[in-house]
């Protein structure tokens, strides 16, 4: 039976991130996935690099900081995958967030960045208004405009995993972990390709499995305690409407959310929400009410463009991914974003990961190598984690 340094269990951004930063390490990674790899999750997010300006309302400003460095980072590793975008974010009369609210808000988000580049902002002068292209001035009183970065999710973790690959990881597709029987000093990963049960010893086990992170872990033997979770799914519309030339940070007029209306193939791509899922079977599909939701909101600051109706006709595409939350009260929508690595004393050998951001999935990385130096020791480098470029 072989044996490797680590597996990974998933072919998301996480686990391409964490296969890159071991390999560079100079440890020998095998990375398993059930399907393809950013065929879920890390294909199927809102394409942002971002600090999240949104999370500073709920406090989590270390989460802030630390996308903020994270999104410098990314702009000059992977400049052809990762680009800036202009926000805009009107203020009406009746706006729930003040235009003081909005400004102090993206002073803090400016020093969170350390002022870097991207932290600048202004308000648009009123003449300007019009350029965004239809959206409703009738009460519009000020309009800012700042600074994030937008990428292809699927096309980034590709080439994350194109980079592990190159520094020696092996990363096999449509094998999907069936059991790891956790021993003393290692674990052994049974898998399965293509109809056949493959096996594989391990000195550890990193459980990126994204929304499927509890059903990896009851394969486990002993079995081991998972954390109590929420799954909530975020839809997206495509319409076929020319794109503006930024992103609009819009206040649902139903609740207190936020949504973004985002060029995407030239075209206009609306997002998000939160629907509570039940279970995990199937393909996540957009409800009825998700597309009223969006649409609603999009013809509330679009009005120009036609009734609901005449919006629905113009759904080109939809797309819906899984969001892994804390299970705890209150909504979807202020609960933590960061990922929580969850390891156990009897359990040394198995880090799991939960939640976290396309954003900072090299801080989770870097943070998971420091567990596996702790784990099984150090090896000889082979690379910078820090300085590779992604193409
Ligand atoms: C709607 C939405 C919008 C978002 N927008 C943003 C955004 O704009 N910016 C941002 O920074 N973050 C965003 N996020 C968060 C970000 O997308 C996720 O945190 C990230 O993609 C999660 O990646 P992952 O690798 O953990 O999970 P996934 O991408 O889901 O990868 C897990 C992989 O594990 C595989 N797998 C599962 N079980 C097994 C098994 N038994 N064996 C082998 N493989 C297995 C799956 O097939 C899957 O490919 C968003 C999330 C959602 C849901």
């Amino acid at each position: 039976m072989t044996t490797v340094d680590l597996v990974v269990i998933g072919g998301g951004i996480n686990g391409a991130g964490i296969a890159q930063c071991a390999s560079a390490a100079g440890y020998s990674v095998l990375l398993l996935e059930k399907g393809t790899v950013a065929g879920q999750t890390s294909a199927n997010s809102s394409k942002l690099i971002h600090g999240g300006l949104r999370y500073l309302e709920s406090g989590q400003l270390p989460l802030v900081r630390k996308s903020l460095a994270e999104r410098k980072a990314l702009l000059q590793l992977a400049p052809s995958l990762v680009n800036p975008i202009p926000f805009y974010i009107p203020v009406y009369e009746n706006s729930r967030r003040s235009s003081w609210a909005i400004r102090a808000g993206l002073s803090l988000y400016a020093m969170l960045s350390d002022f870097d580049a991207l932290g600048q902002f202004k308000s648009v002068p009123s003449v300007h208004w019009s350029k965004i292209k239809g959206l409703k001035l009738t009460g519009l009183k000020a309009l800012y405009q700042y600074w994030d970065a937008q990428t292809d999710d699927k096309l980034l973790t590709e080439a994350v995993i194109k980079n592990a690959r190159a520094l020696g990881a092996h990363v096999i597709e449509h094998a999907k972990c069936t059991k790891i029987e956790h021993l003393q000093s290692h674990c052994k990963v049974h898998y399965q390709v293509a109809d056949e049960s493959q096996k594989v010893e391990a000195l550890a086990v990193v459980n990126a499995a994204g929304p499927w992170v509890n059903e990896v872990l009851e394969s486990v033997s002993p079995p081991i305690a998972t954390e109590p979770i929420e799954w909530v799914q975020g839809s997206h519309l495509l319409l076929d409407i020319p794109a503006n030339d930024g992103i609009l940070y819009l206040e649902s007029c139903f609740d207190k959310r936020v949504i973004f209306v985002m060029p995407w193939s030239g075209q206009t791509l609306i997002g998000t929400t939160e629907t509570v899922l039940e279970s995990l079977s199937g393909k996540p599909q957009i409800t009825s009410q998700e597309v009223d939701y969006l649409l609603g909101i999009y013809q509330h600051y679009f009005s120009a463009l036609g009734d609901i109706e005449a919006l629905r006709a113009r759904v080109v595409d939809s797309f819906c991914g899984v969001r892994v939350l804390p299970k705890q009260s209150g909504n979807a929508f202020d609960r933590p974003r960061d990922t929580l690595q969850k390891s156990q004393p009897s359990h040394p050998n198995l880090l799991s990961l939960y939640g976290g951001k396309l954003t900072t999935y090299r801080t989770t990385a870097t943070e998971v190598l420091d567990w596996l130096e702790q784990s099984i020791g150090e090896r000889q480098a082979l690379a910078d984690f820090d300085t590779l470029l992604l193409e």
